[in-house]
């Protein structure tokens, strides 16, 4: 046995999270109490419907994301633009003075709300080139959406077609490869040198979970989300990567919620629902991997050293406690409910604001 299973209790800095759907409207009331619980920034993702493509739209979702963060809590959201054809050269240029923290590209057709992405890369090198002149970030949703590509296979051919030649063209643009879920990711960022500006984030799904979890025993929606679950040689490889204390993988939850009745379609949408006890969930990989000393800086350091800002040191911190819990089987959402990502079922970590 590991020596960090006698772990029985972690004291961290609040989480940053790099990777996160907030979504709009009501309901924000749930999505920003519940990672503000635990997270003290987060890159927010874009794909609104519309899309937050301009200045004036992110100005008035941060507005919107700020009125809902409970009174006692600090939370910062980092604010992205959605890579569509309304983002010019001269947007990249003003970027950063009006707020933004990266650029998100989703290829066309991706993943939810993605029909305004752009699906011919060599489009994009033009605003690619001036982001790495300002040294905005680009954020990826690194999936290829070609028909004839199977969907399992997706990940690994857009590292070959897309991501390979884009690193060329581009060497000191920094990369966020988001949510990645495959051996092959992790083989590819392992064998990048030291100074490439290329990362990637990692999910609690992805870690916890292959496909099988999906699709074994009837269909399980609520663990459908995308990039999709793998197999079990890619959840391992992710694993390791994530408890490996190399830099570049770090802490993306994707927590992505839908209402319960869009998961449960006959054309359900893709996401899981972490935001409710995500570092639970990672504690629960980590612990699995024997590595819970790993998870401080996974969570708190590496992104943030990454994207050059401060690590986070509010004098706020998150307890992560052994202790059996059932999660919730749903939660309010709006006007509808949200199922959790492993909704009913007892995990061994919950968390507490100190
Ligand atoms: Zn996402």
């Amino acid at each position: 046995m590991p020596a960090n299973q006698q772990i029985t209790e972690l004291t961290l800095p609040l989480f940053d999270d790099f990777h996160l759907h907030l979504r709009s409207g009501n309901a924000l009331t749930r999505t920003v109490s519940d990672a503000s619980f635990w997270a003290r920034r987060a890159i927010v993702m874009p794909n609104l419907q519309p899309p937050v493509d301009s200045f004036d739209l992110a100005d008035n979702y941060r507005a919107e994301i700020i009125k809902n963060i409970p009174a006692e809590r600090n939370f910062e959201p980092l604010m992205t633009l959605y890579l569509s054809e309304n983002i010019t050269t001269d947007t990249v240029k003003q970027a950063k003075e009006r707020g933004i923290f990266a650029i998100k590209w989703y290829p066309k057709g991706a993943t939810t709300n993605s029909e305004q992405g752009i699906s011919s890369v060599q489009a994009c090198y033009p605003i690619f080139a001036e982001m790495e002149k300002q040294e905005l970030p680009l954020l990826i949703h690194g999936e290829v959406t070609d028909v004839d590509i199977d969907i399992f296979d997706r990940e690994a051919v857009f590292i070959d077609r897309v991501l390979i030649p884009l690193r060329r063209e581009f060497p000191n643009l920094k990369i966020t490869m988001e949510h990645i879920t495959t051996a092959r990711a992790v083989e590819y960022l392992c064998s990048l040198p030291e100074t490439e500006k290329t990362a990637a984030t990692i999910t609690p799904q992805h870690l916890l979970f292959n496909r099988n979890q999906l699709l074994v025993g009837g269909i399980k929606p609520h663990f459908y989300c995308l990039p999709i679950l793998k197999c079990e040689t890619d959840r391992k490889a992710l694993l390791q990567a994530a408890t490996s204390g190399n830099p570049r993988f770090f802490l993306g939850t994707d927590s992505a919620p839908h209402a319960q009745n869009k998961k449960e379609n006959s054309c359900g949408c893709a996401g899981c629902y972490s935001g409710l006890n995500a570092p639970a969930l990672y504690a629960q990989a980590f612990e699995e991997a024997g590595a819970l000393d790993k998870l401080k800086n996974f969570a708190c350091k590496f992104g943030a050293d990454f994207y050059g800002i401060e690590t986070e040191n509010s004098d706020k911190r998150l307890k992560i406690i052994r202790k059996e819990n059932t999660i919730p089987a749903n939660l309010d959402y709006g006007e509808d409910k949200v199922i959790p990502l492993l909704a009913e079922n007892k995990i061994h970590w919950q968390i507490e604001r100190i």
